[in-house]
């Protein structure tokens, strides 16, 4: 039974888990879990990956906590290690995904000031989401996890997504933009896809206008599509990435990374966490990046997110009410054309953790460590119930 002392702030599924193995999770009467959601896009390695768990405890027993006041040498490995995979130059270390993009808001601002605009205006887009905090809130997409904080902070202009008319227009009639911050692939949203030519007409429009372009890798990022990182299945490179979920493995970090005129934007003092970037975090990035690398985690996220896409494009064939099947890697969506976030409690039921997100669409984000055999069963598992479901009248 729940705690009534715990704020009720999530509307929480009936079950607790108490150990894991792999892509499997085991609740407190030892039923067995596929787990096709990782913490929502954070358990990349899957649950007790022994080089992390090893890297975590060893750490633990030197030292978990310094201060951001010294240097933090594992910091500074981290923030090579990214900025060499990324193509990027300088990382700030932070403790969540809101965090990272306020961190890349702030740098937005800061680099509007400094060219003379003093009431610096971001695009943002339709459905998109960036955090709870209440300027990630308000750069975020969607009116209903905004409703009831107004005022939201000013600064946003929102446009549609893919839309590059919209950009055109708003850049028309705004002389203060000084930035776009964009997901190439939306997850919370309903896992849409931008168009590889938009994103490329936001690189050039950025360009033309001295604005930033900033990329939202929070949920798409750290091997998740297929790529390190989701832009890098285009041929652009953005001036600021933020980064968080699977960074850490589930020992919570984010980044806020930055290149070109993005770069020594911040002075020391305008900005810092008392926690961002702490040895135990930083030692489960270097350990996460590792693992991904020593397990080629980059190619079998793409193949085992194809597998898994054309095992439900061949399960559901022909079923009515299914909409599309979708994603990068293994970030995953099968769209309905009705709500379906009764799926995640009968999934539940059926040993299998999923997720639906902009309610009609069933997100998977499996561990990147999930093999032939593990994806079959999520279609296994997961077909019949889409079928029972679209079978009673809507
Ligand atoms: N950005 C994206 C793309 C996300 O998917 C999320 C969380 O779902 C966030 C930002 C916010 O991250 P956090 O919940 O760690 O603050």
């Amino acid at each position: 039974m729940a705690s009534p002392h715990v704020m009720n702030t999530y509307a929480r599924l009936p079950v607790a888990f108490e150990r894991g193995a792999g892509v499997w999770l085991w609740d407190v009467s030892d039923k067995k879990y596929l787990d096709a959601l990782a913490g929502i896009a954070v358990s990349g390695l899957g649950h007790a990956h022994p080089g992390l768990v090893r890297a975590i405890a060893d750490q633990a027993a030197k030292v978990i906590h310094t201060s951001n006041l010294y240097e933090v040498p594992l910091q500074d490995r981290l923030a090579d290690r990214i900025c060499a995979l990324a193509g990027m130059e300088e990382a700030f270390f932070c403790n969540s995904g809101a965090e990272a993009n306020e961190t890349a808001i702030k740098l937005a601002r800061v680099h509007g000031h400094q060219h003379g605009v003093q009431t610096a205006a971001i695009i943002v887009m339709e459905q998109a989401w960036h955090g709870r905090t209440l300027a990630t809130l308000s750069a975020t997409g969607n009116r209903k996890a905004q409703a009831g904080f107004e005022p939201l902070v000013p600064g946003f202009i929102r446009v549609p997504y893919n839309d590059v008319p919209a950009v055109r227009q708003a850049a028309d009639v705004n002389r203060n933009i000084v930035a776009v911050l964009v997901e190439v692939l939306q997850g919370e949203g309903g896992i849409n896809v931008a168009d590889r030519d938009y994103v490329r007409f936001l690189r050039q429009m950025c360009d033309e206008r001295g604005w930033l372009l900033m990329i939202d890798e929070v949920q798409s990022g750290i091997g998740r599509t297929g790529k390190w990182f989701a832009f890098q299945h285009g041929d652009i490179l953005p001036d600021v990435i933020t980064l968080a979920k699977g960074l850490g493995s589930g020992v919570p970090m984010g980044a806020c990374v930055a290149a070109g005129r993005a770069k020594g934007v911040f002075k020391p003092g305008n900005h810092g966490s008392t926690f961002g970037g702490g040895p135990l975090a930083c030692v489960a990035g270097l350990a996460t990046f590792a693992a991904i690398e020593a397990e080629g985690l980059l190619d079998n996220a793409e193949r085992m997110g194809e597998q898994i896409r054309s095992g439900f494009r061949d399960a559901l064939a022909g079923v009515a009410g299914v909409v599309d099947i979708r994603g990068m890697g293994l970030m995953i969506g099968l769209e309905l054309d009705r709500p379906c976030g009764d799926l995640a409690a009968r999934a539940i039921d059926a040993g299998l953790l999923i997720n639906v997100t902009a309610e009609k669409t069933i997100r998977l984000l499996p561990p990147l460590v999930i093999n032939a055999a593990e994806a079959r069963e999520i279609v296994a598992r997961l077909a019949p119930l889409i079928k029972q479901f679209l079978a009673k009248p809507a």
